[in-house]
């Protein structure tokens, strides 16, 4: 049995390797880091070699970073094209498994770090490179033989990445002809359950997956060769709603993988119980409230949106499995869908995409609202970007001035309530110390509690649904 200098357990994959403990960062913000699979014939794969182009581990300097391509060669009987992207979403799981390694994202954005502890363990990639192949061949029989290259010179990297941008981009052109109209079956998978225990991942033909690595193709490819594993086929069932993509397909593996958390799922809806977000999408949606409008932003953006929230904070919010209202998770390619939230207003919805992000996708935007679309360069904050939207004559404006004059009746009609209920005779505000009963949801028709305009409380709530346990009002020291 061959040994490995590190252990191999799938109780690694919460590994965090901080700063400190690290003794090379590969690939990341700071660098370039790549991973691909491709499917060759059996001749032209040495199995289990494994080659570095570039600084082995024993070569590089601790506490750097270093640009990172990992390229795996796969063949088979079985193997085919179909499943390169499958395999590739693998990769993140079989590395995480490894002591000490620790890897996230995916294709072109991959962010690895080594330990110093298993750096002490190893002086170079191969036994690395050798335990990864070893998990594929295990997990994934259908894999007969299998080589790795690793690059870490820049130009090397840099090459690779050019040649790997152009095979995403026609892995994902594959289902632009296709629709889901046109198919019976979409595909399920649920490989990050196991860190989104509710998360219910639905790939068709006109939403990829929000990893971005699972399309219609890749879904129908993986049943086929392991009908048993964590990608499956969903029967659509029957059209509920074409406009926000609801199947009663769909709603039934809704409820059954989220354990009746979920009975709904909308494809194309943003607001109306959207998919789950996991925690590993690409891009993450938010909606801004002040100018009724819907942002956007990826990843690798390390700025902040114009709510003041940045992309880690805001996936924390919406990770995890749920339908968070107000977020959504998805796929880079999903920008390309003809069905793009299309229940919400579809690209006339959107507001702000950091220029990055813009850019890269320019291509589908529609042209009569790209340059209606604000950056971090127009819009910094929710005040320059309503200046933006408004300066543009961008297509939310005009749902702003139906809202401010619903707004002034509700104000007027507040008003009258406000007199009302302060002369009211023996209205007594709460006391110090006062603990508002648990209420499940707060009715948006709660009354507003006034003390008049020389001092106490006033709060007003508008269009509000406020989940709260216990609330304390204490005097002011
Ligand atoms: S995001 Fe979805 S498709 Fe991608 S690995 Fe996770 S569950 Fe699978």
């Amino acid at each position: 049995m061959v040994e490995y200098p590190f252990e191999i357990s799938p109780m690694f994959e919460g590994e965090r390797i901080r700063k400190e403990g690290m003794f090379v960062e590969l690939g990341g913000p700071k660098s370039l880091g790549l991973e691909l699979v491709r499917a060759k014939p059996m001749d032209e794969i040495e199995d289990d070699k494994v080659t570095i182009v570039g600084p082995d581990l024993k070569d590089m300097e601790e506490g750097k970073t270093y640009p990172w391509a990992m390229i795996f060669n796969i063949g088979g009987e079985l193997v085919e094209t179909d499943l390169e992207s499958v395999v590739e979403r693998r990769v993140h799981d079989f590395i995480n498994y490894c002591q000490g390694i620790m890897h996230l994202n995916q294709r072109y954005d991959v962010w690895m770090r080594v330990s110093k502890d298993t750096a002490k363990k190893m002086d170079s990639f191969e036994p690395f490179g050798k335990a990864v192949m070893m998990l594929f061949k295990t997990e994934l029989p259908f894999i007969e033989k299998m080589q790795v290259t690793f690059y870490t010179k820049e130009e090397e990297v840099k090459k690779e990445m050019e040649t790997a941008k152009e095979i995403f981009k026609a892995r994902d052109a594959r289902t632009k002809d296709l629709h889901d109209e046109d198919v019976e079956v979409f595909y399920g998978c649920t490989l990050c359950q196991s860190f989104a225990p509710t998360n219910v991942c639905v790939v068709s033909p006109d939403r990829v997956s929000l990893c971005g690595a699972i399309n219609w193709f890749d879904g129908r490819a993986a049943a086929k060769v392991d009908p048993e594993g964590p990608q499956f086929e969903i029967a659509k069932g029957d059209l509920l709603d074409a406009n926000t993509g609801e199947y009663t397909g769909v709603n039934e593996i809704a409820k059954k993988l989220s354990s009746n958390e979920f009975d709904k799922i909308k494809l194309h809806s943003f607001f109306q119980s959207p998919h789950t977000s996991c925690g590993c999408f690409e891009v993450v949606g938010f909606f801004i409230p002040e100018v009724d409008g819907i942002g956007w932003v990826n990843r690798e953006y390390q700025g902040m949106a114009p709510n003041g929230i940045g992309f880690s904070t805001m996936a924390g919010q919406t990770g995890g499995g749920k339908q968070i209202v107000g977020f959504l998770g998805i796929g880079v390619n999903y920008f390309y869908s003809p069905k793009f939230i299309q229940a919400d207003g579809g690209w006339n919805r959107v507001v702000w995409l950091p220029s990055m992000l813009k850019e890269k996708i320019a291509e589908t935007i529609p042209a009569e609202i790209i340059d209606k679309i604000a950056t971090e360069k127009d819009a910094e904050d929710i005040q320059s970007l309503k200046a933006f939207l408004q300066a543009k004559n961008h297509p939310v404006v005009t749902t702003w001035a139906a809202a401010e004059e619903e707004e002034e009746e509700e104000e007027e009609e507040e008003e009258e309530e406000e007199v009302a209920v302060t002369s009211a005779p023996g209205m007594m505000m709460p006391s110090a110390g006062f603990q508002m009963p648990a209420m499940a949801s707060m009715p948006m028709a709660m009354p507003m509690m006034s003390a008049g305009k020389t001092g106490g409380i006033k709060i007003t709530f508008k269009k509000a649904k406020i989940s709260i346990e216990r609330m304390v009002i204490s005097e002011k020291k």
